[in-house]
């Protein structure tokens, strides 16, 4: 499970996180919703252990261990996945290689064995028959000029892969339209597992709709200011986030 306690941090001296406290447990989907500039991303960068943010307090905890403490390129390897708002794109690198390269990668830090060539192959075909994408896409470069929906699949076909026991989806659902929400939402149901616990950001209810959370907390300035079950995000939709935004 997943234990922030009083978290603080900041980023060219500026406080964003200021005594966050959250704790997901295993099998669990909890939503983060808030004001623009209220601090999810900055959360979601720490999890990822972006450098660039500074954390001033508290402490990260997965599964009883300092996710802090754990290097950044370590992370995936501990099981921490994060999806981006805006997913990258690799010119030159086919989506085949880069899939390969990140689950050699989290393999290798974890002390196992590489996947052969073929074993790979049967993984990946499998996971992508899975989700519909077709096989021809894995051949070519890295997001490049894929479609919204298009990078979506990609990057449930990497959670597929990768298999995290945290999972953080940052406002992933920022400008899709309703087919690729769909494909988002169900790619993240159908990994929702005992094991697994997810962190879903969004802005909005409309992707609540699709993947129902266990578990709704409202960010706002640096701080959880309150914590419901699904129907909170029915009323934050109903009422926006106006009786949060002096509350911090
Ligand atoms: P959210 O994802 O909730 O919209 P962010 O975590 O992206 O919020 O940003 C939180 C706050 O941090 C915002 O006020 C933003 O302007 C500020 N911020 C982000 N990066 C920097 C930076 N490099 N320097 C100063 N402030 C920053
Ligand atoms: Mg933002
Ligand atoms: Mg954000």
């Amino acid at each position: 499970m997943l234990e922030i306690k009083n978290l603080s941090a900041e980023i060219d001296g500026k406080q964003i996180l200021d005594g966050l406290t959250l704790s997901v447990a295993d099998g669990e989907v909890a939503a983060i919703m808030g004001p623009n500039g209220s601090g999810k991303s900055t959360l979601s960068y720490i999890l990822a252990g972006k450098s660039d943010y500074t954390v001033t307090g508290g402490e990260i905890l997965l599964d009883g261990e300092s996710l802090l403490d754990v290097p950044v390129e370590e992370r995936a390897a501990r099981g921490v996945f994060l999806a981006f708002q805006y997913p990258l794109e690799i010119p030159g690198v086919a989506t085949m290689t880069f899939l390969k390269a990140a689950l050699n990668a989290q393999r290798k830090a974890r002390g196992e064995a590489e996947l052969t060539t073929p074993e790979f192959i049967k993984r990946v075909n499998g996971a992508a028959d899975a989700l519909k994408i077709p096989r021809e896409m894995l051949r070519r470069a890295f997001n490049v000029g894929f479609s919204g929906g298009e990078k979506k699949r990609m990057e449930i076909l990497q959670m597929a892969l990768l298999q995290p026991s945290l999972a953080v989806l940052d406002e992933t659902d920022s400008g899709l339209d309703i087919d690729a929400l769909k494909i988002v939402a169900d790619g993240v149901n159908g990994l929702r597992s005992p094991k697994r616990s997810f962190i879903v950001i969004t802005h909005y209810q409309r992707l609540l709709d699709h993947i129902v959370p266990d578990s709704v907390h409202v960010l706002s300035k640096g701080r959880i200011v309150k914590s419901g079950g699904k129907e909170l995000a029915l009323e934050l939709e109903a009422n926006g986030y106006r009786d949060y935004q002096e509350a911090a």
